[in-house]
């Protein structure tokens, strides 16, 4: 990407990449001081995470999908998912708890920081089953409580109230087992003023999601938009985290400004449905880049809220109800008829020539319905599509030459296409 265009220099970047590499750096220490501090730490999920409730009852928050992926793109998952096998973990069960157990058993020291033991599991249970076998192992091997909060499936077009009311009343049982567990009061103020900082940043992480729509795409909605997320699951609610997405939008607006974008000349924009192969995440762009192809929207990306399709926000004004309304909106708690008419939303609104389906061999939360979708949007919408399989975290899924073939072909495809129906 150049940093020069029409005259003036761009100012603003590099400043999403390296930031979050701050904040994320910053995390960790708290997470590794922990221990010393005698701050309780909670384990939770991504999807649907009430790390605000956490952070207001005085918890460090904890991720193990985030130090799974972590550990992948830092090529050492593979020697803990063997780790985890060896104990008798079967093949089928997904990477990432593979990734974690195996961590646990080499003493839970990541490429990342050292990861305390956890005060309290919370398994807030939003569209995976696997979630909850994943926290009972951890529960036993730790001796910690676990705290299922059941969030149900999303199984209407909009939230039920009595949906809400359900996952409201179970919020208030935790607030209060929690405060039993640690002694510490929940900050209602402090919940407040969490809310409202996540309010903000969803809000700009939307605004800046939606800048893709430009034509060429300033960024790219999958590759480069992974790194850009992790604020906003990880550390949602911090002021530093509204400050990062003020940031980032002004990196993308400059680059809106100054014609930049993440190829040197856009050819193909593309929406990709599933989760990154985290160990290859660099080679797998290369294979859309060396096509001029970008992705302008993801359904990854939305793992931990779709705030861009809902216009679902964490309020102060409803704290806990938002809590809950949220919790239910997020990618893979949809029902899949919502999740198909979702991605064809995106390809319309984004202008893009076809969809990528990265079906990861891990996750069946994803890879259920992806097939059914190609075949809808191949034959039924007449949308080129691609699927394509390997998986998230176990880099022996990942097969270089034949992924490469299949991509080459697709878009040569598209090419053919073009050029007879320009
Ligand atoms: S099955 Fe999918 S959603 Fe569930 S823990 Fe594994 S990667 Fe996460």
């Amino acid at each position: 990407m150049g940093t020069e265009a029409a005259g003036r220099s761009a100012r603003f970047q590099g400043f999403g990449r390296q930031r979050q590499k701050e904040l994320l750096q910053a995390w960790w220490r708290r997470l590794e001081a922990a221990p010393e501090t005698g701050q309780p730490v909670a384990y939770l999920f991504i999807s649907g995470a009430v790390e605000e409730v956490l952070r207001a009852l005085g918890f460090e928050v904890a991720f193990p999908e985030v130090t799974a992926l972590n550990c992948a793109i830092r090529q050492v998952s593979a020697d803990f998912i063997l780790r985890a096998e060896d104990l008798g973990y079967s093949q089928d069960v997904c990477g990432y708890v593979k990734n974690d157990i195996g961590l646990l058993l080499s003493g839970n020291r990541s490429p990342m920081g050292r990861l305390p033991r956890p005060t309290l599991l919370v398994c807030n249970y939003a569209g995976c089953r696997v979630y909850i076998k994943w926290f009972e192992a951890l529960a036993e091997f730790y001796q910690a409580p676990l705290y299922v909060l059941d969030v149900p499936y999303l199984r209407t077009e909009t939230v039920l109230p009595s949906d809400v009311e359900y996952v409201v009343g179970q919020l208030q049982e935790f607030i209060e087992f929690c405060e039993r567990l640690t002694g510490q009061d929940f900050d209602e103020d402090r919940f407040r003023t969490l809310l409202a900082n996540a309010r903000q940043a969803e809000d700009l992480w939307v605004e800046v999601l939606e800048m893709a729509r430009h034509v060429p795409a300033p960024f790219d909605s999958y590759f480069e938009a992974v790194y850009f997320m992790a604020p906003i699951y990880i550390l949602r609610g911090l002021p530093e985290t509204v400050e990062y997405y003020e940031g980032v939008r002004r990196e993308i607006q400059e680059r809106v400004e100054l014609g930049l974008g993440p190829v040197p000349e856009e050819r193909f924009r593309v929406v990709v449905e599933g989760p990154p192969p985290w160990p290859y995440l660099r080679d797998f762009w290369d294979m859309f880049k060396h096509w001029g192809a970008v992705t302008v929207a993801s359904t990854y990306t939305k793992v931990g809220g779709l705030w861009d399709a809902t216009g679902v926000r964490h309020d102060p004004a409803r704290p806990l109800e938002s809590v809950a309304e949220y919790a239910m909106h997020c990618y893979v708690n949809w029902g899949l008829d919502h999740r198909r008419r979702l991605l064809l939303d995106y390809h319309r609104r984004f202008q893009a020539d076809g969809f990528v389906i990265h079906s990861v061999k891990s996750c069946k939360s994803f890879a259920a319905g992806e097939a059914d979708f190609r075949e809808v949007f191949v034959r039924e919408c007449d949308i080129p599509t691609l699927f394509i399989e390997s998986d998230l975290v176990d880099p022996r899924y990942f097969q270089k030459a034949q992924l490469r073939n299949r991509i080459d072909a697709f878009f040569e495809a598209l090419a053919h296409r073009r050029a007879i129906s320009p």
